[in-house]
């Protein structure tokens, strides 16, 4: 006998017809002889529809950050209705067929969370009524997607209902499953399982049979809306068995690999230390090109003849200029690569006024899981540099890793300040987490492609160059739970620099206001903001062991006219901003280029259906 958790989500319980579909699984389970726990997400398109009500009802001046934040406490409540429907729905199903049945909301469960609307953490889940249930017999069907905001005063569950963010309830199953020690979570949807990319763009997406946590982490995080990011966090953390299958069809889906075994706190199921530890490397030089000119094929040119010299291309970060037309990029290399690495980069006609290479650099990182919804923990990495005076020249961010690029003189006072912040152990370099398979010559380096059409663009203009500048940014967002990722700096020339980064689109207003406050105190210039732009990305961990994928990618780009505006690379994963307008196309093309199309076209029933 095995405890399974299953999550529906919207497509799989859109109508009755499917929410019996979704009844006959469950009793096969349990007639198998398991116990099941059932979380659910509201039928169909029901959570859009009650957006739009409320976008209706709701006054379209600009609001004050204070009105937002009264707008986000009805909004959680009136969400939160639509997957109460479910529950009740389904449990009546199961009952009509003989299947003793209990459906619960996030607070009759105690699904606890931060008392932050529209976006709570879970804290933890009450196991013992749903134990006691499943111990009566019954399947517990309970309501994804919301809890019960913890009373900061009492420290005891209050009765404000919240919500986890759009998407969240993938988030509430794993979660669930963490608190009751489920042999397994599986996720059921509307595809086979994990593909190659949106089957909706590219219908010959190929099936993953596997996945590493990292990876997926990251794919999630970067647009693959299949499963909300933070609970692969959770399964991350907590060793929770994970696989996606479709509610249509009986294969086996994907498996979501965790190479570890859980070391997680269910009293603080979703705020766990996200920092694990610190490296740096010192085998790294910067090379910058200043003011080259902005158009599709310059990236690609570059990185191409790099590649084709076996040129191992570690960070590359490239940023939008103050001047319009032209733009900066940067990248780091190995120190033995630096000049052949030099002598092609000064080679190449590509129109750069300047090509500068600083030796003096090392590259510092902290690793753990989640670090982008937390913008408060990059905000304190460079507040603990600039308390110690150390100015950060680049940086550069991912799901599972935030690296800046400093004085390789500051090395060691960087790594004592980030040990004294986070209270977290010294790695070598090459023990860094990320999990890939060296070995697999056959596993394409890139597993998947992604894409995100709801981020906007904010850059800040003259930003004074020195310590302190980049926290200081961050905090005014971080202050209004604004979580921001794709940061870069550019200097745009001696004495000031700029700082890109990318927002979701809903946060764009609030970061926008935020920002201009404090323009003056701060001493930076223009707040531009670019709602009209995509991320598009390339995810796999074994793409630290070859070099040039990058510029293929940048190639691909570049042959179909498409020009990048903002790059930013880890070791796991590629980012290029591109025009909103050319977004789908650029993703075809980059998949198309790292040949991850298979041979038949994936059917998605619910968007047949439309
Ligand atoms: P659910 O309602 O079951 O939670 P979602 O709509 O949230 O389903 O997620 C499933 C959808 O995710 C698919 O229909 C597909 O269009 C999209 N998707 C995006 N990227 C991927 C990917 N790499 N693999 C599978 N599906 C993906
Ligand atoms: N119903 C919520 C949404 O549409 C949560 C979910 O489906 O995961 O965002
Ligand atoms: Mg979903």
């Amino acid at each position: 006998m095995a405890l399974i958790v299953q999550k529906y989500g919207g497509s799989s319980v859109a109508d009755a017809d499917r929410i019996k579909a979704v009844r006959d699984r469950i009793k096969k389970t349990v007639d198998a002889g398991n116990q099941v726990v059932v979380v659910v997400s509201a039928m169909g398109k029901t959570t859009d529809g009650l957006v739009g009500l409320a976008e209706a009802v709701s006054a379209n001046h600009n609001q004050s950050l204070t009105e937002i934040a009264a707008k986000e406490r009805e909004m959680d409540l009136l969400l939160a209705t639509g997957e109460q429907v479910t529950i009740a729905l389904l449990s009546m199903a199961l009952q009509a067929v003989g299947q003793p049945a209990i459906a619960m909301n996030g607070s009759q469960v105690r699904v606890v969370t931060e008392p932050y609307h529209t976006r709570a953490r879970i804290l933890y889940v009450e196991p013992d009524q749903i134990k006691a249930a499943l111990a009566l017999g019954k399947v517990v069907v309970i309501a994804g997607f919301q809890g019960v905001a913890i009373d900061p005063e009492t420290g005891e569950p209050s009765t404000e209902i919240t919500t986890l963010g759009r998407g969240g309830s993938d988030t509430s199953a794993v979660a669930i499953a963490a608190a009751i020690e489920a042999d397994i979570c599986e996720i059921y949807t509307d595809v086979p399982g994990i593909l190659t990319t949106d089957p909706r763009i590219v219908p010959k997406a190929q099936m993953l049979a596997e996945i590493t946590c990292d990876e997926m982490l990251e794919l999630a995080s970067l647009g693959a809306k299949v499963l909300h990011p933070r609970s692969v966090e959770i399964a991350r953390n907590f060793g929770v068995k994970m696989c996606v299958r479709s509610s249509w069809l009986d294969d086996a889906g994907t498996v979501i690999t965790s190479p570890r075994i859980g070391t997680g706190n269910l009293k603080s199921l979703e705020v766990n230390r996200f920092v694990e530890t610190v490296s740096i490397d010192y085998d790294q030089v910067k090379i910058a090109l200043l003011q080259i000119p902005d158009r599709p094929g310059i990236a690609s040119q570059l990185f191409k003849s790099l590649a084709d010299r076996g040129i191992n291309v570690d960070l590359i970060i490239q940023a939008v200029q103050e001047t319009e037309g032209v733009n900066d990029i940067a990248f780091t290399i190995p120190q033995n690569q630096l000049q052949l690495a030099e002598v092609v980069t000064r080679g190449l006609e590509i129109g750069a006024s300047l090509v500068t290479v600083d030796s003096n650099v090392a590259k510092i990182s902290i690793i753990g899981v989640g670090m982008i919804g937390r913008p408060g923990v990059a905000a304190q990495m460079f507040t603990s540099l600039a308390e110690a005076g150390i100015n950060i020249q680049m940086i550069s961010t991912s799901e599972i890793k935030i690296s800046c690029v400093i004085a390789a003189t500051d090395g060691e006072s960087a790594i004592a300040a980030i040990q004294k912040a986070f209270n977290v152990p010294v790695r070598s370099h090459q023990a860094c987490e990320i999990t890939s398979d060296e070995n697999s010559s056959d596993i394409s380096p890139v597993r998947g492609v992604a894409l995100d059409r709801n981020r906007a663009r904010i850059a800040v203009q003259q930003v004074p160059d020195r310590p302190g500048m980049a926290a200081k940014i961050l905090e005014q967002l971080v202050e209004h739970n604004i979580s921001l990722d794709m940061i870069v700096q550019s200097q745009s020339d001696r004495d000031v620099n700029e700082i890109a980064f990318t927002v979701a689109i809903a946060d764009l207003a609030k970061a926008e206001t935020a920002l201009k406050q404090y323009a003056k105190v701060l001493g930076y210039g223009e707040v531009s903001c670019d709602g009209d732009i995509s991320k598009v990305s390339i995810v796999g961990a074994n793409m630290i062991h070859q070099s040039g994928i990058a510029a293929r990618m940048f190639s691909a780009l570049a042959d179909a006219d498409i020009n990048i505006e903002m790059i930013a690379t880890s070791e796991i994963k590629v980012s290029c901003v591109v025009r909103d307008h050319q977004a789908e196309q650029a993703l075809k093309v980059i998949h198309q280029e790292f040949n991850l199309s298979g041979d038949h076209a994936i059917e998605v029933p619910s968007a047949l259906k439309k």
